[in-house]
């Protein structure tokens, strides 16, 4: 598969888990760190790139996830906060959808963690890659990502989800010597009048989700919301 962190990085392990607020008051305090730091003058320049460079790669493992690379569930909530924010005052369309992979549990259970590990690898990648740049993608959960759909109607986002759902479920995944069949279900609900707050949204996403599983699963279900 093509290399998810061409587009966002190296997510690498996930040991510097600190809330970005620590990490921005560490680099409120860094140049007072140089100030004090014994080096001589003509060193002084590579110490600060050392140190950028290490605050700006924990900032960045703050806010991923190390297996997919994909933002976490951490970014997912400040940037959520933030969108929701925009689209209100701004009345801009704001979808937002919840991918959940189908009987992912039988995968493991059949083919073993690793495989499931494999798989979620993969999906991650295709949800990636279906979106526009625009769009933002999380891993919500185990088995469960979120994306961010900016500038984009309920009527809208038909279209790219079903992509992802028929994309997911004619991909040829492979693990050692398995085909496997995977399928995803997709709920999702967009900003409108009646929403007041980002919660509200995520809820009326995940009510359509549930939706999407008891209409049979490897389905879109958009929120009437
Ligand atoms: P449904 O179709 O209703 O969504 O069924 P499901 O089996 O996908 O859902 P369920 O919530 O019962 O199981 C989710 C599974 O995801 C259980 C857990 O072991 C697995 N899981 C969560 N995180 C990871 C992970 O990082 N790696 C692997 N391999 N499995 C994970
Ligand atoms: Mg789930
Ligand atoms: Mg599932």
């Amino acid at each position: 598969m093509a290399d998810i962190n061409d587009g966002i990085g190296n997510a690498g392990d996930n040991r510097f888990d600190l809330p970005p607020e620590v990490l921005d008051e560490i680099q409120k305090n860094i140049e007072e760190i140089i100030a004090n730091f014994p080096v001589p003058e003509d060193n002084k320049l590579d110490v600060i790139k050392k140190i950028n460079f290490m605050y700006s790669h924990t900032r960045y493992l703050s806010l991923t996830d190390a297996l997919t690379g994909l933002y976490n569930r951490r970014h997912l909530d400040s940037t959520l906060e933030c969108e929701f924010l925009r689209a209100k005052r701004y009345h801009n369309e704001l979808s937002l959808a919840i991918i959940d992979i189908d009987f992912f549990k039988r995968i493991n259970d059949t083919y073993g963690h690793l495989c499931g590990d494999y798989i979620l690898k993969e999906v991650a990648y295709i949800i990636y890659d279906t979106f526009r740049k625009t769009d933002i993608v999380f891993r919500y959960g185990g088995e469960e990502f979120v994306a961010l759909l900016t500038e984009t109607s309920i009527e809208k986002s038909e279209i790219p989800l079903e992509r992802l759902r028929t994309r997911v479920e004619n991909y040829a995944f492979q693990f050692k010597d398995n085909n496997i069949k995977v399928t995803v279900s997709i709920g999702a609900a967009s900003v409108n009048e009646k929403i007041n707050s980002a919660g509200e949204l995520l809820d009326n996403a995940d009510k359509a989700l549930y939706n999407a599983k008891n209409g049979g699963r490897n389905r879109l279900v958009l929120s009437q919301n």
